[in-house]
This record gives C-alpha cells, sequence and structure tokens, in this order.
C-alpha cells in the first residue's frame, strides 16, 4: 500500500542552518526522517527543478478569513454548509503555501462565540488542504479605545464564568485568545486560559509597563499584531509594544502586508527581539487570495481597494495578504533573506502553538511548500500529504 504521507524528494533547501543547497528529503508517516546533503537518485525520489526551492510551510496565527470566507460565516452558514467552510479556508491557506492556519474570529457576541466554538470543536478531522489545528479569539476583552475594526457593541469586561463556558463547549480547539490585560477581571481570565493550556496574547490595549508585565507573570507570552491597536510608544509611557519588546520569553507578532507597519519598524523590532521571538501573519480577512471589491470582517463589510481592506468609516480592517505574500513581502521590502523571513513566519508561529514543524529537519513535522524563483506556490505538503499543487520533477 502506498503511504500517502511518505516521500522523498531532492531539492534546493533551506536547512535550521539557514543554508540553501541541494539535499535529499524523505519523509514517513507525516514526519522528515532524513535530511541529507547531496543529490540521491535512488528510485522513488523526485528531483525538483533546481529554480524551485523547498521550504517548511508558513504557519498564519492570525487570519480572520480568506478566499471568500470570513471566520464569522461559521456561525451564520446552515449546519449543512459548515464541512464545506471549513475545508475551503483549509484549501485556501495551502493554496496560499501555509500548512497551518489558525482562523480568527473579532469580537463577537456570548452567543455567537459559543456557536463559533461549538462549530470548531466539530470541524472535520481531515482537511483537504492546511492543517487547522483549532481557532482564536480576538476579543472580545479588548480595550475601547484601541479596538480598530471590532465593533464597539460586542466588547466587554473579561469574565471567567464565559470562559469556563468557552472551555466547556471547545473539546480544545480554543488555541488562542487575545484580550487587553489592563481590563478589571483580565488576570482571572488570564490565569484561566493559560492554566489550560491555552496561549494569551495582549493586543489591542493601552495597558501600560506594569499592567503588561503582570500579565507576562500570570503566563501571557504572546503579544498580537504589534503597533497595531495598541497605545503608541512614548519615551515618558512605555506602552504595550515596549513592555513586549522587551520582556524575554515573549513573542511579538506582527502584520506583513506592507501597510500595517513601517518596514523600519520591523526591523527594530526584529533587533530587539532576535530571530526567534518574533513572527509574522497576514490578519487576512475574506478578501485575501481574490481581487479588490466589497467582502466581510465579523459580519460586517469591508472594502479591499488597492490591496487594502477598510471599514466604512476608513479604518484599516486586517488585510488582503496570503501567508507566502508574506514572504515575498518580507523578501522585497525589509530586504530579508530568505531564512530570516521563514524564521518569522514558519518557524517562530509554530513554536507559539507548540507544533512540532518549521524547520527541515529529522523527526519535525513534513509541513513543506516547494516554491519557484518568484516565490509563488507550486506544491503544499501537509504532514507529508500533498495538500494543494504539483511536486515539480526535473
Ligand atoms: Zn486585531
Amino acid at each position: 500500500m502506498d503511504d500517502p504521507t511518505a516521500g522523498a524528494v531532492c531539492a534546493r533547501t533551506l536547512t535550521p542552518e539557514g543554508e540553501v543547497s541541494r539535499f535529499t528529503v524523505r519523509w514517513r508517516g507525516g514526519r522528515l526522517t532524513e535530511v541529507k546533503s547531496g543529490l540521491d537518485a535512488s528510485p522513488g525520489v523526485r528531483i525538483i527543478p533546481p529554480d524551485h526551492i523547498l521550504l517548511p510551510a508558513p504557519v498564519d496565527l492570525h487570519a480572520h478569513g480568506g478566499g471568500g470566507i470570513d471566520a464569522a460565516d461559521l456561525i451564520n452558514a446552515p449546519g449543512a454548509e459548515v464541512t464545506d467552510l471549513w475545508c475551503r479556508l483549509s484549501l485556501h491557506a495551502a493554496r496560499s503555501g501555509a500548512a497551518v492556519v489558525v482562523p480568527a474570529l473579532i469580537s463577537s457576541g456570548p452567543e455567537a462565540t459559543e456557536i463559533f466554538l461549538r462549530r470548531a470543536a466539530d470541524r472535520p478531522t481531515c482537511l483537504p488542504g492546511a492543517d487547522i489545528p483549532g481557532v482564536h479569539l480576538e476579543g472580545p476583552y479588548l480595550a475601547e479605545k484601541h479596538r480598530g475594526a471590532h465593533p464597539v457593541d460586542r466588547l466587554r469586561p473579561p469574565d471567567r464564568a464565559e470562559v469556563k463556558r468557552w472551555l466547556d463547549v471547545d473539546d480544545g480547539a480554543l488555541l488562542m485568545v487575545t484580550l487587553a490585560p489592563e481590563l478589571p477581571g483580565a488576570l482571572d481570565v488570564i490565569c484561566e486560559l493559560t492554566g489550560r493550556g491555552r496561549v494569551v496574547s495582549c493586543g489591542h490595549t493601552g495597558a501600560g509597563l506594569d499592567e503588561m508585565n503582570r500579565a507576562f507573570d500570570a503566563g501571557v507570552r504572546h503579544t498580537a499584531h504589534l503597533f497595531n491597536g495598541m497605545r503608541p510608544m512614548h519615551h515618558r509611557r512605555p506602552g504595550p509594544a515596549a513592555a513586549a519588546l522587551l520582556r524575554a520569553g515573549v513573542t511579538c507578532e506582527l502584520i506583513g502586508d506592507g501597510v500595517h507597519v513601517h518596514p523600519e519598524m520591523v526591523r527594530m523590532a526584529r533587533r530587539l527581539k532576535g530571530p526567534n521571538w518574533l513572527c509574522l501573519v497576514t490578519d487576512a480577512t475574506s478578501a485575501a487570495g481574490l481581487g479588490d471589491g466589497e467582502y466581510t470582517l465579523g459580519g460586517r463589510v469591508v472594502t479591499a481597494e488597492g490591496g487594502i481592506v477598510r471599514t466604512a468609516e476608513g479604518d484599516l480592517a486586517g488585510s488582503a495578504m496570503t501567508p507566502i505574500g508574506v514572504v515575498r513581502w518580507a523578501v522585497a521590502d525589509l530586504a530579508w533573506t530568505l531564512d530570516r523571513a521563514i524564521t518569522a513566519i514558519s518557524t517562530v508561529p509554530a513554536d507559539v502553538i507548540g507544533r512540532d514543524a518549521g524547520r527541515i529537519e529529522p523527526g519535525r513535522r513534513a509541513d513543506l511548500v516547494v516554491v519557484n524563483e518568484d516565490l509563488e506556490p507550486a506544491a503544499t505538503l501537509v504532514g507529508g500529504r500533498l495538500a494543494w499543487g504539483e511536486i515539480p520533477e526535473e
């Protein structure tokens, strides 16, 4: 019997040492079994042309949708259509070069949030494209002043009883929660979530240094879209961004779409955090992978124009970016090496959610993407399974 999660290729590859050279890479049972320098022309090894490169596939930690689907559609769709929506989200991510996507719901009412979590608990175990290991609730415990595109009427103070209800229905699907740590009751909620092994991220916040540090002491180890949706840095009032940049053991996430953050600020953040604590995300809306037009974010209409997505009030509302687009942007606009870009969108986000991937080394999951010279994906492999495209052969 053929194992659909086994394979072998010889390709130019980015190794954990950051080198690009020809390697023979084998995998079986979804995991990499061998990474060996040089060409191995034994039977069964596919030779990938030298104008392509094999990379650790991106892990998108923060995406509200893509390919025309809004994560909130999962709440509102009739039950019979929900499986199809999960599959389409998964395929959109794989087509965009990602092996993993964590769909994020923006602040929603109590009932809608619970439905979302129940539907996440019931998501198909076998998805056709990228893996969806769980979901992210961005809100509803956010600071009103820094809410960005989150609807004000859906924000509420942190409520431990509500969080317990989430954890009663989610069957482990709730991977991450973004909240403002300065809100009353936030520390209680942080303890509840981190105590149950969930990732808590600070975001949409006006917290001061002390409030941020208390949240880190309580177990927060991630920061949502640094600089966006937070009190700006000030030399006498170092706010959330400074706190996250200075705190060891906390990852900072930045939106890699070329619109939300100036390239020099990304460079500054990387210099402060070092390579292993900075990750790039798309913050994509349903417009990702499609052209300009009207879409929805959390069920509300947003407009994509020139690749920039805004609310009716003109505020930035997520992006139209794809995971592989983030890599292209980092290489072109940040002048990063491919190794740097892949570390930020594959290795670090995989570590944040505890996925044993993001590096091409034996023992890791075979989450791989083959891209051409223009960094366009040709094939995406998820746990060794071909999730999208075709592996090019010489
Ligand atoms: Zn946000």
